[in-house]
């Protein structure tokens, strides 16, 4: 089964909003998919395993913008600290800890969003709007010089009941839009996959994680 990776990317560019950024997610594809989507205009990528988008950062255009959208194990935060662009499911203040020490011994700042636990099944990770709420508050943050917390990230229950996932959403949408309010530098809002950035999308969010729609069924 041949997959269209440039076709796919062209299409999805010009059928999202201008203001909704794509991550095209390549975990588990090799380099010349990666290239192929670069060669089509895309820049920015997403992959869950650090030694695996350690690898592609090494191997391709620096220009790529990387993004880590999967669970992070706070002892390999250092392995992407010279070039990550953006940490999308932080959940933990010992995790923001060891992103901000890493980020200034590169000399660098790192964006990070906060993962909203939306979905109704355990096996998601992310924090409770409680938890995430007293993290943005937690005092220990304004010392974090060399992070910036820049949205929140989350990810709706795996199934076919449209009914759900919206609310998922809305829920994630609502919390985004009440901590934007006292969180100004709240700017982005991670929302939607392959089977579900339409929903994602309508509920407001800006940035759409797509890995099987763009490359193709993973094994
Ligand atoms: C794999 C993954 C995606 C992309 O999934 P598709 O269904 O292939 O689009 C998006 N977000 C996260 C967190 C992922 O792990």
């Amino acid at each position: 089964m041949s997959v269209n990776i440039s076709k796919n990317i062209k299409t999805f560019l010009a059928k999202i909003p201008e203001d909704v950024a794509l991550v095209a997610v390549s975990k588990t594809k090799p380099n010349a998919d990666v290239m192929e989507a670069y060669e089509a205009g895309q820049r920015i990528f997403g992959e869950n395993k650090i030694q695996e988008m350690t690898d592609k950062w090494e191997a391709l255009p620096k220009d790529i913008e990387w993004h880590m959208i999967g669970h992070v194990q706070t002892n390999k935060v250092k392995y992407m600290a010279p070039y990550v662009s953006l940490i999308h499911a932080v959940d933990k203040l010992k995790l923001l800890k060891e992103i901000n020490k890493r980020a200034k011994q590169n000399e660098r700042e790192i964006r990070c969003l906060l993962q909203l636990k939306i979905a109704e099944e355990d096996s998601k990770f992310g924090m409770s709007k409680d938890d995430l709420k007293a993290l943005l508050l937690n005092e220990q943050l304004s010392k974090f010089e060399n992070i910036k917390i820049v949205g929140l990230m989350g990810m709706a229950t795996f199934t076919d009941d449209e009914a759900q996932i919206e609310r998922e959403f809305s829920f994630l949408k609502k919390t985004y839009d009440e901590l934007k309010t006292t969180h100004p530098q709240l700017q982005i809002l991670s929302m939607g996959m392959s089977g579900d950035y339409k929903l994602g999308i309508q509920h407001g969010s800006n940035m759409i994680r797509i890995g099987s729609a763009i490359f193709g069924k993973r094994n």
